[in-house]
């Protein structure tokens, strides 16, 4: 059997299988920006093949998309540091530009694959600064992303990871906000109504991204339609872990796998109604891959028992 690929391995958007459905979300999977930077990856690995490709940090968070990377010879790197020569690739992510800087004068080769609406966020970020807002990031301040962006606004701001954490702080009259690409739009109406009785003007930026948006929303109306959903992705991908948040915000009972192995028959006990879904790191071919094995166990599941 040929290796599973998004042309050989695709199933329908809805499976009907001995009175179980399983519903695929209409937008998951990939978004632009990651099919963007994983083709600048393989196109830099196969014109440089007698060079070192590195990438810094995994450039998506899927354990599975790194390892097959790692064996077309790309191998992530944590700092500039580890290296003296050769490419290096920054992710969708952004990096402050004092890694450009320091890359520059290493005399390394740079691949810039930042998502262009990363570098909007970051631009967004620079001119409320300018303006002379106070800037506000609604994201996680641990994330690169976010880490990019504080570094692009000159590193003066304040970050919220959560609505309620706004009311520890105290903010000048003139706020400026910009948002976190992955960040649940519910989130943001939250954080705008806490902040706008402790400040006199607020200016903001909804950089939240279409296909975050699009697959935010998807899995919301997917959890509406089943009893169950199963969001495939890694783990350490910020917005796979929002759209389990989002379905578990509606009440569906939801898991959050990164590959199809995890998925335990118990799951499926009593279930009509399964939904799949995944994030933007996610390869189609997982999610495909995911609803076979559903299928498989589910037939298992209602198999006649041989006679003794
Ligand atoms: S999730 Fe949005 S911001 Fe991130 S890579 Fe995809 S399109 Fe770009």
């Amino acid at each position: 059997m040929p290796a599973p690929t998004m042309e050989n391995y695709h199933v329908a958007d809805t499976v009907q299988l001995n009175g179980l459905t399983i519903r695929k979300a209409v937008h998951a999977g990939y978004c632009w920006g990651v099919e963007r930077a994983l083709e600048m990856v393989e196109e830099t690995a196969a014109a440089r093949a007698d060079d070192r490709v590195r990438t810094l940090g995994p450039v998506i968070h899927n354990p599975r998309v790194v390892e097959s990377l790692e064996r077309q010879g790309v191998s992530s790197i944590d700092t500039l540091d580890e290296i003296d020569s050769g490419t290096v690739i920054i992710r969708t992510h952004g990096v402050p530009p004092e890694v450009y800087e320091k890359a520059t004068a290493k005399g390394l080769d740079v691949v810039d694959a930042t998502c262009p609406l990363v570098t909007l966020v970051q631009r967004k970020a620079r001119q409320l600064v300018d303006e002379g807002y106070h800037l506000v990031i609604f994201g996680n301040p641990q994330h690169p992303e976010v880490i990019g962006t504080l570094g692009h606004a000159g590193a003066s701001g304040t970050v919220i990871q959560r609505p309620e954490d706004a009311r520890q702080h105290q903010f000048p009259k003139r706020v400026g906000v910009v948002v976190q690409t992955t960040q649940e739009t519910e989130r943001l109406s939250e954080l705008l109504a806490i902040l706008a009785p402790r400040c006199k003007e607020i200016k903001v930026f909804n950089t939240i991204c279409n296909p975050t948006i699009e697959r935010q929303e998807a899995a919301r109306e997917l959890a509406h339609q089943v009893e169950v959903v199963i969001v495939v992705g890694g783990k350490g991908s910020s917005n796979t872990r929002h759209l389990a948040e989002v379905c578990r915000e509606e009440g569906t009972r939801t898991y959050h796998i990164e590959n199809a192995a995890e998925f335990e028959a118990s799951w499926l006990e009593g279930v009509r109604e399964l939904g799949v879904t995944a994030g933007a790191s996610t390869p189609g071919w997982m999610m495909d891959e995911l609803i076979e094995r559903i299928r498989g166990v589910a037939a298992r599941a209602t198999a006649p028992r041989p006679a003794t």
